[in-house]
């Protein structure tokens, strides 16, 4: 489509609709910020960040250049300004570095928006007591769903092992090839810490799970650090529903992020094609699907049952793959 030289350009349309808030001459170049410093956000406050700058808490805002982009917890930011970190400096955040992953929470009744809540996570660690309270697999599957979604490998931390075998529980995911450990009250944690090494992990569990007692035995410190952000911003992250990041002491470059207020996530967003790509194995088994397949198990002609019929798929895998497609559209609770 040809567009005229006309006079009316959407632009103008703009500037006649508003007023010119513009107060600069247009060639003006935006600063390049060439003193920024990077730092990565621990935590958010009612708009207020905590970020790590050079091994130092820090607090800071939005830049105004950033709009209305959402700066998360786990995101790789550049800030100018006073990142001294003393009482009172605030800096300014002037850029987010691109997220290689995201997490989203659901939409609830206070907030009808899906927003994102962690970034640049890689892996998913969802905190299970094998008894008191029982395993809930429904939800389970709700964050493996939402750990795949968001390009994050899974990992299953069964705790209060010395209550129940976890065997019980372990087949029902053993099919899927998701990785666990198993915790028990009283025993160490090196088989966990080692698969926390070098990675940044969002934990995530129901209240009673044993995930704050998880939290503190990685992160002795964590207390201390909660009563150095109480001071700042009159909360504590007992109380707050935000996520918070937490470097693994000891841990070459081994980063948790704790979830207090997290409880489920949106999946609506989540499409089957995008879903089975986690499954490469059986994502190869859909390529004759007919168009539009979900692969559930209600599609007549899809390949996954064509390959599980000639013998070619796991059938435990397949209908494992199928629960998890179908948690998308269950409820939460
Ligand atoms: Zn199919």
């Amino acid at each position: 489509m040809a567009r005229s030289p006309g006079r009316y350009t959407e632009q103008d349309v703009e500037h006649y609709d508003r007023p010119r808030r513009r107060t600069r001459p247009r060639t003006k170049e935006r600063p390049s910020y060439d003193d920024a410093v990077d730092g990565v956000v621990v935590t958010v406050d009612r708009g207020r960040f905590t970020v790590i700058v050079e091994a130092r808490e820090i607090w800071a805002v939005k830049a105004r250049p950033l709009g209305r982009k959402g700066v998360v917890v786990g995101d790789r930011v550049r800030v100018v300004g006073d990142v001294s970190g003393v009482d009172g400096a605030l800096a300014r955040i002037v850029e987010v570095r691109p997220r290689t992953t995201v997490l989203r929470r659901t939409a609830d009744d206070d907030d009808p928006v899906e927003r994102v809540i962690v970034a640049n996570a890689d892996q998913m660690v969802v905190v299970t007591a094998l008894a008191d309270p029982e395993p809930r697999p429904r939800l389970i599957d709700r964050a493996l769903v939402a750990a795949y979604d968001a390009g994050m490998a899974p990992l299953l931390c069964l705790t209060k092992a010395d209550l129940a075998d976890p065997e019980t529980l372990l087949v029902t995911y053993r099919s899927l090839g998701v990785p666990w450990v198993v915790t028990r009250k009283g025993g160490d944690l090196a088989e966990l810490r080692e698969r926390l090494q070098g990675r940044t992990s969002v934990l995530l569990g129901h209240s009673g799970v044993g995930k704050s007692t998880l939290v503190n035995a990685l992160v002795p410190d964590a207390d201390r650090e909660v009563g150095h952000v109480n001071a700042v911003t009159g909360r504590g992250r007992h109380t707050s529903t935000s996520a918070y990041l937490l470097a693994l002491p000891g841990s070459d470059d081994g980063w948790i992020v704790d979830t207090p207020g997290i409880r489920s996530f949106g999946l609506a967003h989540v499409e089957p094609e995008h879903l089975i790509e986690a499954f490469p194995d059986l994502d190869e088994m859909t390529e004759d699907c007919p168009r539009g397949c979900t692969h559930g198990d209600d599609e007549p002609e899809c390949g996954l049952d064509v390959a599980v019929a000639a013998g070619e798929a796991d059938p435990e895998r397949v209908a494992s793959f199928r629960r998890l497609l179908a948690a998308r559209s269950e409820p939460a609770y």
